[in-house]
């Protein structure tokens, strides 16, 4: 399977990598010319508790470079403010048959693929894991667990089957899904409880279980989106989701969110596609969502408020 990882930052880089590592046909296109550019000349090099990885996918800053490619899977992992862009790089890659993979956070982003690629060849799911970008071709592994892909207009068919066995076979367990809406909106609880909080208050995800306030505004942000799941009728895959985000801070407890690292280097975060959809969907099924939208304008007022430190 000839697979193009499409931003091959943190994520990008780390499925490239290990995908590279096991002998895949792997590219990448990343828009940051330093980082290819050392890709290019010294590989990528990834950090992991057993040592380093190392490998050269081909790397380019720009799809048409890659003209003669005939992708058969695209994976898409630029943040989502950057996702239509990247559907736009994808659908000049694919090949006729090919499809398009996201496993970015958030809701929304499989929808915009599908306006430029179409439904049909459009892949979803979540990840487990975790990796951080050091540098210009180096990236850390971080966190490890199962990642979940399914099918944005149907069930799992052989193509899901086979692209998680590739990812298995190169050290990303994977796993073909019928329902991936569910367990993105999973994820997208999680992240609505933790992350615009935690980068609020510039608290680490275990903070929020020390304090009687925290643990009610978590809750308070999550019930809303539980809520809109309800009316979307979206089964999410927990029990007492109050108390699942409330386990995920715990277990995360010493990381610092994405959103927290976002809003400390200045960049813009995915707030639009995590509390801010929660708000749209909210609208769009009236249901009442005062806190997401309070804390969507916090992360927005936050994001042009860069240079004060004190
Ligand atoms: P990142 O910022 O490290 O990497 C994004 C990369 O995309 C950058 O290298 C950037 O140069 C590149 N890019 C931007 N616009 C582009 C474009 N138009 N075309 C090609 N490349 C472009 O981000 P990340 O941490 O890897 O996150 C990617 C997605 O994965 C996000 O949705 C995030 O929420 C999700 N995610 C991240 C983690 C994690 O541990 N980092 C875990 C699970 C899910």
């Amino acid at each position: 399977m000839k697979i193009v990882i499409i931003g091959a930052g943190a994520m990008g880089g780390l499925f490239a990598a290990r995908l590279a590592a096991a002998g895949e046909d792997v590219s990448v296109v990343d828009v940051w010319a330093e980082h290819i550019k050392t890709i290019r000349t010294q590989g990528l090099t990834l950090e992991t508790e057993q040592g380093e990885v190392r490998a050269k996918p081909a790397a380019v800053t720009r799809a048409e470079d890659l003209t003669a490619c005939a992708a058969d899977l695209a994976i898409i992992f630029v943040k989502s403010a950057m996702t239509a862009s990247a559907a736009q790089s994808a659908q000049a890659l694919l090949a006729p048959a090919g499809r398009v993979l996201t496993l970015q956070n958030g809701l929304g982003n499989a929808e915009m693929i599908a306006a430029v690629v179409g439904a049909e060849k459009v892949l979803a799911g979540t990840t487990a894991q975790g990796a951080t970008l050091l540098g210009p071709g180096r990236i850390r592994h971080g966190g490890r667990g199962d990642t979940h892909i399914g099918r944005l207009a149907g069930p799992a068919d052989d193509f899901c089957r086979e692209a998680a066995a590739i990812l298995t076979r190169a050290g990303i367990p994977a796993f073909a899904e019928d329902a991936v809406q569910s367990l993105v909106w999973g994820k997208l609880v999680i992240n609505a409880g933790i992350n615009a909080l935690t980068a609020i208050l510039r608290y680490s995800n275990g903070q929020l279980n020390d304090h009687e306030e925290t643990r009610e505004l978590v809750k308070l942000a999550v019930t809303e989106a539980v809520q809109v799941a309800a009316a979307a009728k979206i089964p999410l895959p927990y029990g007492d989701t109050v108390e699942k985000v409330l386990a995920v801070a715990a277990a995360t407890a010493t990381n610092r969110s994405s959103m927290l690292q976002d809003i400390f280097h200045g960049r813009v975060t995915e707030i639009d596609a995590i509390n801010g959809a929660l708000v749209r969907e909210g609208m769009r099924l009236a249901v009442p969502t005062p806190v997401n939208r309070t804390l969507t304008l916090l992360i927005k007022a936050l994001e042009k408020n860069q240079g004060i430190q004190e």
